[in-house]
């Protein structure tokens, strides 16, 4: 539907310096503060005990993703429960942060430009039990989410790696799969973790990793920042938090993880070592292929008393939108450096957050649009069609996106092709990612007769009270409606 002549709350630029006041609601800082919230807003739903790990979990996750997160007790029989779907709602996001929904990506940009330092602390919950002897099937409640995934998986833990020369963390999200009692094979895209296990393999070392599951909904956000190298990722956490994040130092290696997490997985990648892994299904809605990959093994399991694992069903939307608030935010970023006149961006869900941007603007130029969507495929190679709007369209809305293109747009003058560039390795339509870029300007031309592009409206339709109308109305049947 389109909202037809109302004004959205999109249609505002995004506020810089939305700083938490004092009456402001807090930002959530656990992951059980996270679930209370969740269950106050009657969001959260638990299920009967012994859910199946193999595939029922994931389904029941997923027919509810988006409306409610999920707690599976005593999961295929296991104490430790299951949590899935935490964050699967860009509102859920906002609230996590204790901001409006309109202020989320600038407070994420915010809190990515003012990283607060971690303070440590000497003993911490995510310790209260220590596991030398390691069989992660039988330690963890490891799930299996789609079809054709090779096996369990862990895919919800952050991993903390460290910088060999410079000695700072990394904080990233990698799909971990359970290749046997201590071995985990762990796709290590071309990153920070990446660079940092290059620089210890040339120096035949392993590399200290720990993985971090069952954290609050903000530093998992903050994991995927697109930020510098030697940046760890956990101080940004802090800066969400409003406050130095507690972190405690690993049992074997230097690595400082969040205190208050659920549970630690420590080990090291072993260099010179690559171990089959997958296929694994992924955010595109296909599968990650299989192939030879990083191998971590795992020398110590710390957890709570009481702990909660969580996973992210693959392809789900609390999978994409972990990646896609941190890149809207950096393109937001990125584009207003160079067009001050861009209000907004949205990796809209058809798009699976990641290929599709859609960007608003207030046009002050001709030929503009396509200048931006140059910009924003510079900023991120995983964007693939860039379709640019005024600021009357609604881009939260694909309704409204297609409206526009439908009636403001001419390929013949308004599209833009770049052929053969980079894109994501998981399209499966590019060549081993090489594929082409495509713009849509669906902007209005400047000169055109202020009638020609007038969007229709009816007057007070958007102060029309339905509810109360209708309950005026009383439900008369329309015979007797019409009677005298
Ligand atoms: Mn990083």
């Amino acid at each position: 539907m389109l909202h037809l002549g109302a004004m959205t709350k999109h249609d505002m630029p995004a506020q810089s310096g939305c700083r938490i006041g004092d009456n402001a609601p807090q930002p959530i800082r656990s992951l059980r503060e996270w679930l209370d919230h969740l269950e106050a807003h009657d969001r959260l739903k638990v299920l009967k005990p012994g859910v199946g790990l193999r595939f029922e979990l994931a389904a029941i996750a997923k027919r509810l993703d988006g409306r409610s997160a999920t707690l599976f007790p005593k999961p295929g029989g296991h104490p430790i429960p299951v949590v899935s779907g935490l964050i699967s709602d860009r509102g859920w996001m906002a609230e996590a942060m204790g901001v409006e929904p309109a202020d989320l990506l600038a407070r994420f940009e915010e809190a990515a430009l003012n990283p607060l330092p971690w303070q440590e602390v000497k003993s911490a919950p995510a310790q209260e039990v220590v596991h030398r002897e390691i069989d992660l099937a039988k330690l963890l409640p490891l799930p299996t989410h789609n079809e054709h995934d090779s096996g369990p998986y862990i895919t919800a833990g952050i991993m903390i790696t460290r910088n060999p020369r410079t000695g700072q963390q990394n904080v990233s999200i990698h799909r971990c799969q359970l290749s046997g009692p201590n071995r985990l094979g762990v796709l290590l895209l071309p990153r920070h973790a990446h660079m940092f296990f290059e620089m210890a393999e040339q120096q035949g070392a392993p590399l200290e990793a720990a993985i971090v599951v069952g954290i609050d909904p903000l530093t998992l956000l903050a994991s995927q920042a697109i930020a510098p190298m030697d940046v760890d990722e956990l101080t940004i956490a802090g800066a969400l938090h409003g406050r130095p994040l507690p972190v405690v130092k690993c049992l074997t290696s230097e690595l400082r993880v969040p205190a208050e997490a659920e549970i630690v997985i420590e080990g090291r990648f072993l260099p010179q070592v690559r171990e089959p892994e997958g296929p694994f299904g992924e955010f595109p809605q296909y599968y990650g292929e299989r192939g030879d990959r990083h191998v971590m093994e795992v020398d110590v399991v710390t957890h709570r008393k009481d702990a909660i694992f969580h996973t992210v069903g693959g392809g789900g939307l609390e999978h994409l939108l972990l990646g896609a608030i941190p890149r809207e935010a950096t393109l937001l970023a990125h584009l207003k450096r160079n067009f001050p006149n861009v209000l907004d961006v949205h990796l809209s869900p058809g798009g699976i957050m990641r290929y599709h941007l859609y960007v608003q603007i207030k046009k002050r130029q001709e030929g503009e649009a396509k200048n931006i969507m140059m910009g924003a495929f510079a900023g991120s190679f995983d964007v693939k069609h860039v379709t640019v709007v005024d600021d009357d369209v609604d881009i939260y809305n694909p309704t409204e996106v297609e409206w526009a293109v439908a009636t403001r747009f001419q390929a013949d003058r308004d599209l833009l092709i770049v052929p053969e560039s980079q894109g994501s390795k998981l399209d499966p339509s590019t060549r081993n990612g090489v594929g082409a870029k495509m713009g849509i300007d669906a902007t209005k031309p400047l000169s055109a007769d202020e009638m020609v592009f007038k969007r229709i409206r009816v007057p007070g339709e958007e102060n029309v009270d339905v509810e109360r109308l209708l309950s005026e109305q009383g439900g008369a049947r329309w015979r007797d409606a019409v009677k005298d």
